[in-house]
């Protein structure tokens, strides 16, 4: 497990190291995906450290929704995009390599030649069984 100390997500909002910073308040910062997926890709991390999702801190202030929609905007307009991604992945078997948590805001250009995920199919009567387990756990 990696500590706040040694979090290089922690260390980039005590601007222990630097990042390209977009906007912030008290609670989130967004800055520059240092390897974006295309250019102008946003990161939004919670300043609190924690995983992922599930353990993410009760924002007391911030409505994250409109954070994230303020900086989506300012992306879109910027880099011309034609839509975006919001996106975060929540665990190794996601994708997620930094585990502190962090959603991706990606501009999407029409030509950008980027592959939506495959699809899968249910088997007969399977999205019931499905459904039932998943509602079970709430
Ligand atoms: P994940 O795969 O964990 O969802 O995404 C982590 C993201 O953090 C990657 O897209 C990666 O390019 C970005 N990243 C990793 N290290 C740094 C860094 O030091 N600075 C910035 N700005 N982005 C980073
Ligand atoms: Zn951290």
């Amino acid at each position: 497990m990696v500590s706040e100390k040694d979090c290089i997500f922690c260390k980039i909002v005590r601007a222990e190291i630097p990042c390209s910073k977009i906007y912030e308040d008290n609670e989130f910062l967004a800055f520059l995906d240092i390897r974006p997926i295309n250019k102008g890709h946003t990161l939004v991390v919670p300043k609190l450290h924690c995983k992922n999702l599930l353990d993410f801190p009760k924002a007391e202030e911030t409505d994250l929704i409109e954070f994230i929609k303020k900086v989506a905007n300012a992306v879109v307009k910027a880099t011309k995009a034609d839509g975006f991604n919001l996106g975060m992945n929540n665990g190794r078997a996601s994708g997620q390599v930094i585990p502190h948590a962090h959603f991706h805001i990606i501009p999407r250009f029409s030509d950008d030649g980027l592959r939506h995920w495959p699809n899968r199919e249910y088997e007969k009567g399977e999205i019931d069984k499905v459904q039932k387990k998943i509602v079970s756990f709430l």
